[in-house]
């Protein structure tokens, strides 16, 4: 259910993996994603068993509406509705107790939390959204509200590694023009890119030097959707909130 989790100084980090919920295949068993083509209320009570295993009320997990971009939503509470979800890639507070969460199967997610101003922001990095700046568009909100780059505790999840994402030449040259660390090589020898480590450069330019990085590729994990291997399978979410 909850694959890694951590709590550092009241700001809380989790990630879940794929098992102990109610799906069934291909989504089998704690798809936590409402889009992809799942029962929904299988997933509504696999939100309720995740948030339960954590601590948290459900009605108090914000989601998004992920669109492999760059906007950032600022929250103080739940959305009244689902209409009212933006579409968006990352979300921001500074509401203690209220909890944001990112969908992913090979994307990046990422959690952020100063928790001495009490910020906390999740923000999803694929490919484009990493290019775009997802991330840090994500750190310069929370700082607006308040947080300091130097106490934010940055935790990134599961994701699918270097050695696994293929693309085309052509597209990881454009990736490492933007982020040099981006570039990769399969473990087969093709033209690859690496997302996290591009995530983790864009972090550390900002001053965020706290990082940690799961050692999960979701490709490899049998314990872990991803889109890449299976297509029609569930989402992992990762979650972090302020006591
Ligand atoms: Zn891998």
């Amino acid at each position: 259910m909850i694959g890694q989790r951590e709590n550092v100084s009241g700001a809380h980090f989790a990630f879940t993996d794929r098992w102990g919920g109610v799906s069934a295949a291909p989504y089998e068993e704690l798809n936590l994603g409402g889009a992809v083509g799942d029962d929904a209320a299988a997933v509504t009570t696999n939100r309720e068993l995740a948030a339960k295993s954590l601590g948290l009320d459900p009605g108090r997990v914000v989601w998004m509406n992920q669109v492999h971009g760059a906007d950032v939503a600022v929250v103080d509470g739940p959305w009244g509705s689902t209409a009212d979800i933006p579409s968006v890639d990352a979300i921001v507070t500074t509401g203690r107790g209220l909890a944001l969460a990112v969908l992913t199967a090979d994307c990046v997610p990422v959690l952020l939390a100063d928790p001495v101003a009490g910020v906390a922001a999740a923000a999803h990095a694929g490919r484009p959204g990493m290019v775009a700046g997802v991330v840090p568009a994500a750190v310069k909100a929370m700082i607006e509200l308040g947080a300091d780059p130097a106490r934010i505790v940055a935790r990134t999840g599961p994701t699918v590694c270097g050695s696994c994402y293929e693309v085309p030449e052509a597209m990881r040259a454009d990736v490492a023009a933007v982020e040099p660390t981006a570039y990769a090589e399969t473990s087969w020898g093709t033209s690859s890119v690496d997302v996290s480590a591009g995530v983790h450069s864009q972090l550390e330019r900002l001053g965020v030097h706290d990082r940690e990085q799961s050692p999960v590729c979701t490709l490899e994990s049998r314990d872990h959707f991803s889109y890449r291997r299976d297509r029609a399978t569930g989402r992992l979410a990762g979650y972090v909130w302020l006591d």
